[in-house]
């Protein structure tokens, strides 16, 4: 993978790249954002390129890019915390490698995971060696939560930030990973534009027996007299209300486009959307309204009839449901 390919950060990356290969920043880079934001991704392409051998860094071929990405490059230290927390042993053992001459000619690249979790002591020893470096070490501490660090160091580091992608650029990296469109499209949906979130959800089978079941609820809809009923499955699931209303509007979102004679993001499902007889808009706000009444603390079982209600009862909304009896 390149930068350039990093869909939505791409010619930022680049140009900072191109300052840090010239060698006219700081030593110490700082990648904060939230979780499946891509920064660790983006450290590692950093740190890869900054020992590759090759040309258009990075490679991905030179021997020094293969040591890297097996783990076995001797000028690339890799800290991350193994139980709780990294201490400050572990970050002398680095300042310690990093005083002596780089293995291969090039320079030393220090790769800080979970910064944050480094404890007081060790954070300080960390900000001794940014406050006089050693040779010419670069270091890329990556957090979720630099709140943990101290400020001194975060001072010391010029801060690149990370924000989850568009659910568009999202898909596009997970098809770019090999991933079929269909699937992308639900997944970067579901995970709202976080790729590390998206490649958790792929590897998670109860997330798509969730969505089996939400489905199979909306569609076992057949007027009021068949709320209870189906929501009687959905009440049970304490707790995943959050990501029983996320499977809502994506099903939302595709009965919509589908309503309106577009193309639905689930191709392959085209079939069983349009044969659902719920309005893709009044789900939408149904939704909308739930995730509301959840916030002031209506309980699940109450907002979910609800909703359900407000599919069936087109007096409620002053639009027409689809027709209910075909
Ligand atoms: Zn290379």
């Amino acid at each position: 993978m390149k930068l350039s390919e990093f869909a939505g950060y791409g010619d930022k990356m680049e140009q900072l790249m191109r300052s840090v290969q010239a060698g006219r920043i700081v030593h110490a880079l700082l990648f904060t954002g939230p979780h499946g934001s891509g920064k660790r991704t983006v450290a590692r392409l950093f740190a890869q390129s900054l020992v590759c051998t090759g040309h258009d860094r990075p490679c991905g071929v030179c021997p020094a890019c293969k040591r890297f990405l097996n783990g076995t490059h001797p000028d690339v230290h890799v800290l991350r915390p193994e139980k709780k927390s990294i201490g400050v042993d572990e970050v002398r053992a680095l300042i310690d490698a990093l005083a002596l001459r780089p293995y291969e000619g090039g320079r030393h690249v220090a790769l800080i995971e979970q910064a944050d979790r480094m404890t007081p002591s060790a954070q300080n020893a960390m900000l001794k060696t940014l406050e006089s470096p050693v040779g010419d070490a670069m270091f890329f501490l990556i957090s979720d939560a630099p709140g943990g660090l101290l400020g001194t160091i975060v001072s010391r580091c010029q801060t690149v930030r990370f924000s989850d992608l568009s659910v568009q650029d999202c898909a596009a990296v997970l098809m770019r990973r090999g991933m079929e469109p269909g699937r992308a499209a639900l997944l970067a949906g579901a995970a709202q534009g976080s790729v590390g979130r998206a490649l958790e959800i792929d590897g998670d089978e109860e997330w798509f027996s969730l969505r089996e079941q939400v489905i199979r609820s909306i569609e076992s809809l057949k007027g009021p007299a068949t709320v209870a009923a189906a929501a009687v499955p959905l009440e049970d699931r304490k707790g995943g209300e959050g990501d029983i209303l996320d499977i809502m509007e994506l099903w939302a979102r595709d009965l919509m486009a589908v309503q309106s004679g577009g193309a639905p993001y689930q191709a392959a499902e085209k079939e069983r959307l349009g044969a659902c007889r719920v309005d893709g808009g009044l789900l939408l706000r149904g939704v909308v309204r739930a995730r509301k009444q959840l916030d002031s603390n209506v309980a699940w079982s109450g907002a979910l009839e609800q909703l359900y209600f407000g599919l069936t009862e087109a007096g409620n909304s002053g639009r027409t449901v689809l027709s209910w009896q075909r």
